[in-house]
């Protein structure tokens, strides 16, 4: 670590802002811009200016020791790679206009990175030969670029944006799992350094391939993601986990289906406030077509949402029909049932509706439902899926209680790879039997610029951000108030130097301001001990302490200042490793 410098408040460029920026909407986005952490420069590009610069070092320095310390190591890779290698992996068409592309005066193409997966394995392909130089890991931490549709919320969705990312090369499933199962461990250690509440969850693997994976999530109301959990440990996705929704059934089933007279607006809420019934006893229909043109009409419980990844997954390429192809397909737009649909129409069915032995749902006809419609008696489904998000009140697959819903960022995820990127790119190694096998690999992504938004987002009150010891941009601001004054600047001075002796990372408050300014100052930047060195405490003998983050004031006798502050930090310091 390099030798704590003295910071002084006069020298640092900080320019705070009093007011909010307009069009930050989030906590994290307005206060990183407000305390002079990073400024913007365009739609998701921002720039680190000192403060914030300081935090991204030592976010970076903790995931470093965490990837050294499990035989990870560091390299750098080129933000910029040849077409050429998508090509190879045939992400260049599938990845779509995220890929940041260029051409260079020959006509090359080249891609700004968005992730790495091709050039590591380029890099490692004819040359890391024999099972015996097996496993390998490697990660570097590096701006990555991706021309996100939607850029918001400051740092969590960015274009430009910090990264660290590592990939590990294997000759077994058993040594793939035991290094990917280490990396799950090491972030989780990342998060506790970094003061994250957060869970790992179980959830989709995405554009980058492969099958086992796990999210990161930091908790938090601003993260776009949404994730059940349990008490019993069980957390996942809401797109992905598979949860006992309990779908009810409604009234009796005669021989044959009854119609129900219900005119009112076609909604699940309209029908269950009608029928004065619970959403889970009733089906939702919705209406789509797949890739190949089919047509679909979908059924899930009426509490429950449709999954967009489930339902990719089941039909993929599926796409919503609008009012006009509903009209032409047949369908009568909120009234739709399995029972007598057009022939051309499949049907598929949630399958959490097999618990469901007769299901209430549209008549195909305006203002009437179907009750006690049978399947396999009725009507035929087509295709049973996983189709419907868990919420809030779905039993735990694990342990059948209640699970709760929350919202979360991405920090992280980790991802076991397989042979997709060893397959497509011939990257192979001679196994113990002398045979060229491909490569296993697994790819673990961390956001860099996305964790510090993370952890303002979980540190902040009114005042501005309160950072963990562990990422503060300095561990303690001195404030002499009234720099003028011949005993509190010479004070201060001598208890700032002191402090930096004792391996305290410090910072000066010696700008000539008012006590008001200071301390808004002090709370907004969001150090995480003041001291505060006034007149009539001195004349007292005393200084006054403010912790950041309870937000208690302590008065500790001058003499005794230095050791105790000293001592309190350490403890806070301890908290984090
Ligand atoms: P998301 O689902 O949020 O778009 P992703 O699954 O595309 O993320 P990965 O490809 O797994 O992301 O990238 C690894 C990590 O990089 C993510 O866990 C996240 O922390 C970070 N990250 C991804 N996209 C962005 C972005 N646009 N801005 C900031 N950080 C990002
Ligand atoms: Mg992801």
């Amino acid at each position: 670590m390099p030798k704590p410098l003295l910071l002084r408040m006069t020298q640092l460029y900080a320019p705070t802002l009093k007011e909010d920026p307009v069009d930050a909407e989030i906590a994290s986005h307005r206060l990183l811009l407000r305390a002079a952490m990073m400024r913007k420069i365009a739609a998701g590009v921002y720039s680190f200016l000192p403060l914030g610069f300081s935090v991204l070092r030592k976010v970076e320095q903790i995931i470093r020791e965490e990837m050294n310390a499990i035989g990870s190591q560091e390299m750098v890779m080129s933000i910029i790679q040849p077409g050429d290698l998508w090509h190879e992996s045939g992400r260049w068409d599938v990845y779509g206009p995220e890929l940041m592309r260029l051409e260079d005066r020959h006509g090359h193409s080249f891609a700004l990175s968005p992730t790495q997966e091709e050039l590591i394995t380029s890099i490692i392909r004819n040359e890391l030969r024999s099972y015996k130089e097996l496993p390998k890991s490697l990660y570097h931490i590096q701006w990555k670029y991706r021309d996100e549709i939607r850029p918001r919320f400051g740092l969590l969705r960015g274009r430009e944006f910090l990264m660290k990312d590592a990939y590990s090369f294997h000759h077994s499933h058993e040594s793939l799992q035991e290094h990917y199962e280490q990396q799950a461990r090491a972030y989780g250690r990342i998060c506790e350094r970094l003061g994250l509440e957060y869970y790992p969850v179980e959830a989709d693997s995405g554009q980058i391939g492969g099958k086992v994976t796990r999210e990161f999530m930091a908790l938090a109301e601003a993260g776009e993601a949404e994730l059940v959990y349990c008490s019993c440990g069980f957390a996942a996705n809401t797109e992905v986990a598979t949860a006992d929704l309990q779908p009810q059934t409604y009234g009796e089933a005669g021989p044959a289906p009854t119609e129900l007279h219900t005119p009112i607006e076609g909604t699940i809420a309209a029908l269950a406030e009608f029928l004065k019934i619970s959403e889970h006893a009733t089906v939702k229909a919705l209406s789509g077509k797949d890739a190949s043109g089919q047509l679909y009409v979908l059924f899930i419980p009426g509490s429950h949402e449709l999954g967009e990844i489930k339902v990719q997954k089941a039909l993929p390429g599926f796409e919503f029909l609008d009012d006009d192809s509903m009209v032409d397909a047949g369908l009568v737009k909120g009234y739709m049932g399995p029972v007598g649909l057009p022939p051309d129409v499949k049907v598929v069915a949630d399958v959490s509706l097999r618990d469901v032995a007769h299901w209430l749902v549209g008549a195909n006809k305006p203002d009437h439902h179907l009750q006690g419609a049978t399947p396999d008696r009725d009507f035929t489904v087509d295709l049973w899926a996983d189709l419907a998000c868990a919420r809030q009140g779905d039993l735990c697959p694990e342990c059948g209680q209640p699970l709760q819903l929350a919202r979360g960022i991405e920090v992280g995820q980790v991802f076991q790879l397989g042979t997709k990127y060893s397959d497509s790119m011939h990257a192979s190694f001679m196994a113990e039997d002398g045979t060229e096998k491909p490569f296993l690999m697994g790819c673990y992504g961390w956001g860099v610029t996305r964790s510090l938004a993370a952890v303002v987002e979980q540190y902040n009150d009114d005042g501005g951000i309160k950072w963990p010891i562990s990422v503060a941009p300095a561990e303690i601001c001195v404030l002499p108030l009234v720099v003028g004054d011949e005993r509190v600047a010479p004070e201060a001075e001598r208890i700032a130097a002191e402090l930096l002796a004792a391996g305290v990372e410090v910072v000066l408050d010696d700008r000539d301001e008012r006590a008001g300014v200071k301390f808004a100052d002090a709370d907004l930047i969001g150090w995480p001990y003041q001291l505060i060195v006034g007149k009539r405490g001195l004349e007292a003998g005393e200084v006054e302490l403010k912790d950041r983050q309870s937000g208690e004031k302590f008065s500790l006798p001058l003499d005794e200042a230095v050791t105790a502050v000293v001592g309190m930090i350490e403890a806070a310091r301890a908290r984090f490793l």
